[in-house]
């Protein structure tokens, strides 16, 4: 039997949540809401991830806070071969030119497939959805959340999970890919900036074992270094596989809630499996 060290047991009984939004995407709450919240979750270590924006961090006094770690962090869209894919940098430097330089070229691209979104909408009957939609991102990143949302407003849909299956989910009128930078770029902007890039969570793409391994494959030749095995409340099963495939793939582990908003369904900060002890854990090289 193995005992734990004192040092080793207040190692196990930190809890990192290395991915979570606010409402410069998203997100529900003010970055300093959240950080509220994670403390009373318990969180020592957060990441901050918003869709394609690093602006939450212009609204952070990092140094100051000695009661909480907060990670600098990003979620970048990306597709690969037509498939909507997500990596997050985690712990890079926040003055980084490529990854300010990766920031503006996607947030043009999120303007753009908006522009394309309320026109499919338009084309199906429901009138200047773009208003609505950048009325309610208050200007701050635009994505589907923000249309489905508008959707709900006009009494379209009765609610967002409705709003993605009818309109803005795969394969439907407002599912537009195209525009995001490619998954090498993507990596190249985090590496550049000394960030980690890490595979967000893996199994969300519903993709089979075969083409999962491929992405995987894809996404560490291009010098992707970690894989999300912990995802909010995913079955442990799920994560017992992950975890199989990222000491496989001799990948770095991560954890994070993928925090949205206070409710059921999305997991509560700080709220989920531990990183099976068979991985080495994405900060043990930070
Ligand atoms: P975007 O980045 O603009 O393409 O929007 C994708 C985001 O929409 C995801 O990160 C989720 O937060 C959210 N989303 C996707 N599907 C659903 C759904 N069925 N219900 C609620 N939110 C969703
Ligand atoms: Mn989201
Ligand atoms: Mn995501
Ligand atoms: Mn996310």
């Amino acid at each position: 039997m193995t005992t734990l060290t004192s040092l080793e047991k207040i190692y196990d009984s930190m809890i990192y949540d290395l991915h979570s939004h606010t409402n410069f995407s998203d997100g529900m709450l003010t970055p300093s809401e959240l950080i509220v919240r994670a403390k009373k979750m318990g969180v020592s270590t957060l990441a901050i991830t918003d869709h394609d924006t690093i602006s939450a961090f212009k609204h952070i006094k990092i140094q100051n806070d000695h009661s909480i770690n907060i990670v600098p962090g990003i979620e970048f869209s990306t597709s690969w071969k037509k498939i909507n894919i997500h990596i997050l940098g985690l712990n890079f430097k926040l003055n980084s030119t490529a990854l300010k330089e990766g920031v503006r070229f996607q947030e043009k691209a999120r303007s753009q497939r908006a522009i394309m979104i309320s026109e499919k909408l338009d084309d199906i009957g429901f009138k200047r959805s773009l208003d609505g939609a950048l009325r309610l991102a208050k200007n701050e990143n635009i994505g589907r959340p923000h249309f489905a949302q508008h959707l709900v407003n006009i009494g379209a849909v009765d609610n967002i999970d409705q709003a993605f299956r009818k309109y803005l989910g795969v394969g439907k009128p407002g599912d537009i890919k195209s525009f995001w930078a490619s998954l090498p770029q993507i990596i190249k902007w985090i590496k550049e900036a000394e960030g980690t890039a890490v595979l967000a969570h893996p199994k969300k793409y519903k993709l089979t074992r075969t083409k999962l391994k491929h992405l995987i494959d894809d996404f560490i030749l291009a010098g992707g270094q970690g894989l999300e095995v912990v995802s909010g409340n995913q079955n442990p099963e799920t994560t017992k596989d992950l975890a199989k495939l990222c000491i496989e793939k001799k990948l770095l582990a991560s954890c994070g809630s993928d925090f949205h908003k206070p409710g059921e369904t999305w997991a509560e900060l700080g709220n989920f499996a531990k990183i099976p002890s068979s991985c080495i854990p994405v900060w043990d090289c930070w």
